[in-house]
C-alpha cells in the first residue's frame, strides 16, 4: 500500500522544482529569469577505476552545479549507494536557496560518490577519495574561488582532510588551498564547531521559533522547549547532536530515536549519549536494554510526539505515511525528508513544517566561517580575545574598587566574575555567529509568512526570501 502510494510521488529533483514553482507563481519574476533560476547550470559525472584488492573497481561521482549567481559555489559530498544524478541535482538546488537564506555569499553545489563507505577499508577509501577529488579538482569542480565541498551523509572530518590534502598536492603555490574544502579538523585547516553546527543550527532553529508564541500557538503548541516530546529519525552526526543539545541544554525529552535496524521509545525520555555508545558499539539499536523496540523504525516517525526531526534520508514522510505523522511540529534536519506531495498533505492538516534550507543550514553557515579563516589565516579571536579580557577586568577592578572606597558593600558573585572575564575563543565566536544567523534567518522567512496571505507555511515563505536574493544577484549582473 504504502510502495502504491509512493509511486505517483514525483523524484526528489522534482519534489524541489513543486516547491519553487509554488513559490515563484507569488512573485513578480520574467519567466526567462525564473527558468534560469530553477535550472541546475551542469553536471558532471565521473567514472574513475581504482586498483584495491587486485582488482580494478570503477566508481561512478558527480559533482553538480546549480547555481553561480555567487561564486565559489558551496555543497557537500555524500558517500552512499543511493547517489545518482536526480538527487545530487536536487541537493545542489536546495544548497543555493540555503545559501541565500542565511546570507552565505555562494551559490549551490552537491558531489556524490555511489558507494558504501562501510565496504571499505580506511586506507582504500582514502585512494578512492584522492582519486575522486582529483578528476574534480583538474576540472575546477574543487577549488577555493569557485567550488567548495563540504561533509555531507557518509563523509566527515577525515575525507576533508583527504581532499585538502590532494589539493595542495596538486596545487603547491596557492596560499589559499586550505579554502578548496570546508569541514576538514582543527588540526588541518578546520574551525572549532564545525562538526556540531548542523545540529547546533537545528537546536538556534527551534529555540528561535519558540521565542515567537504567535508562531508556536500555529503549530498547537506552546510554552518553551522545556519538557517538549521529540522524535529523532537518525542519530548520525546531525541527529545526534541536535538531540543531544535540546535534551541536555533546552529540557527537552528525546521519547523515540529511528535508525536503520528498527527503532527505540521510552516516552519518559531516552538517555542520548547511551543511545549513540550502543550504536557505536552495537551497529543498531535492536538490543538496546533501556527501551522498547519497534521493528518496523518507519512507524515510530507517527508516534506520538511534539517534535519531530527527520535526520537521515530524503522521502521519509511521503504519501504513503503523511496522514499518519502525529507530530505538530517537523524540523526537517535532513534535506528533503518530506516529499511534495506529503507536504501538501501535513500542511492542510496545519502541521507547522521547518524547512530543511532554513532548518539544516547551520553547517554551511559553519563552513562559511571555516572558509573565511582559511583565506584570513588567523583564527577567529587572536587578536582581540585577550584585549577583551583587559578591559572587563578594568570594568571589575573598578567596581570593586568603588563597593571598598565608599563602603557599599558590593560582592561580585564568583560565577559572574569567571564568565564576564572569559574572553571569546574561536567557538564561542562560531556559536555566535551561528545563533545570529540562525535568528536573522529565521526572522525574514517567519515575517512573510505572518504577512502575506497567501503564503500559509514557512517552506514557501524560505523560498521566496531565497529566490527573491538570488534574482536580486542575477539583475545585478544585467541578467
Ligand atoms: N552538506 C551540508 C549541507 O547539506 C553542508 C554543506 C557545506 O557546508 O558546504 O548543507
Amino acid at each position: 500500500m504504502t510502495d502504491q502510494s509512493r509511486l505517483k510521488e514525483p523524484s526528489f529533483r522534482e519534489s524541489v522544482d513543486i516547491m519553487f514553482n509554488r513559490a515563484v507563481a507569488l512573485m513578480d519574476l520574467s519567466p526567462g529569469l525564473e527558468e534560469k533560476i530553477r535550472v541546475c547550470n551542469a553536471t558532471y559525472t565521473v567514472r574513475f577505476g581504482v586498483r584495491l584488492r587486485g582488482a580494478i573497481h570503477t566508481f561512478t561521482g558527480y559533482r553538480s552545479v546549480h547555481s553561480e549567481h555567487m561564486e565559489p559555489v558551496k555543497g557537500g559530498i555524500r558517500y552512499a549507494m543511493s547517489v545518482n544524478q536526480n538527487e545530487v541535482e536536487a541537493l545542489a538546488a536546495l544548497m543555493t536557496y540555503k545559501c541565500a537564506l542565511v546570507e552565505a555569499p555562494f551559490g549551490g553545489s552537491k558531489g556524490g560518490l555511489c558507494i558504501d563507505p562501510r565496504e571499505w577499508e580506511e586506507h582504500e577509501l582514502e585512494q578512492i577519495t584522492r582519486r575522486f577529488a582529483y578528476e574534480l579538482a583538474k576540472r575546477d569542480l574543487i577549488h577555493p574561488s569557485q567550488n567548495v565541498p563540504a561533509p555531507d551523509m557518509g563523509t566527515g572530518e577525515r575525507e576533508m582532510a583527504w581532499i585538502a590534502d590532494q589539493y595542495h598536492r596538486m596545487n603547491t603555490t596557492d596560499i589559499n588551498a586550505n579554502a578548496c574544502v570546508t569541514g576538514k579538523p582543527p588540526h588541518a585547516g578546520g574551525i572549532q564547531g564545525r562538526v556540531e553546527a548542523t545540529g547546533r543550527g537545528v537546536q538556534y532553529a527551534l529555540q528561535e521559533f519558540f521565542r515567537h508564541p504567535g508562531d508556536v500557538a500555529a503549530a498547537g503548541l506552546s510554552g518553551t522547549l522545556d519538557g517538549k516530546r521529540v522524535v529523532v529519525q537518525g542519530l548520525g552526526n546531525v541527529g545526534y547532536h541536535a538531540a543531544k543539545f535540546l535534551a541536555g541544554e533546552d529540557g527537552a525529552k528525546i521519547v523515540g530515536v529511528i535508525e536503520r535496524d528498527g527503532a527505540i521509545v521510552d516516552d519518559g525520555g531516552l538517555d542520548v549519549e547511551a543511545v549513540r555508545k550502543w550504536i557505536a558499539a552495537h551497529g543498531g539499536v535492536a538490543d538496546y536494554p533501556e527501551a522498547t523496540h519497534v521493528a518496523d523504525g518507519a512507524k515510530v516517525l507517527e508516534h506520538e510526539c511534539d517534535i519531530l526531526i527527520p535526520a537521515a534520508l530524503e522521502g521519509v514522510i511521503h504519501l504513503g505515511n503523511a496522514d499518519r505523522v502525529k507530530a505538530p511540529l517537523i524540523i526537517e534536519a535532513a534535506n528533503g525528508p518530506v516529499t511534495a506531495g506529503a507536504d501538501e498533505v501535513l500542511r492542510k492538516k496545519g502541521t507547522v513544517i521547518i524547512p530543511d534550507m532554513y532548518a539544516n543550514a547551520g553547517g554551511v553557515t559553519v563552513s562559511y566561517f571555516e572558509w573565511v579563516k582559511n583565506l584570513s589565516h588567523i583564527r577567529f579571536g587572536r587578536m582581540g580575545r585577550r584585549q577583551e579580557e583587559a578591559r572587563h577586568l578594568l570594568i571589575v577592578m573598578e567596581l570593586e574598587r568603588l563597593s571598598k572606597d565608599k563602603e557599599l558593600g558590593w560582592t561580585l558573585s564568583p560565577h559572574f566574575k569567571e564568565k564576564y572575564l572569559k574572553g571569546a575563543g574561536e567557538l564561542e565566536l562560531v556559536r555566535s555567529g551561528l545563533d545570529d544567523t540562525m535568528r536573522i534567518a529565521y526572522q525574514a522567512m517567519a515575517e512573510v509568512w505572518r504577512a502575506r496571505d497567501d503564503v500559509s507555511d514557512l517552506r514557501t515563505a524560505a523560498y521566496l526570501v531565497a529566490i527573491d536574493r538570488v534574482a536580486a544577484s542575477y539583475r545585478a549582473k544585467g541578467l
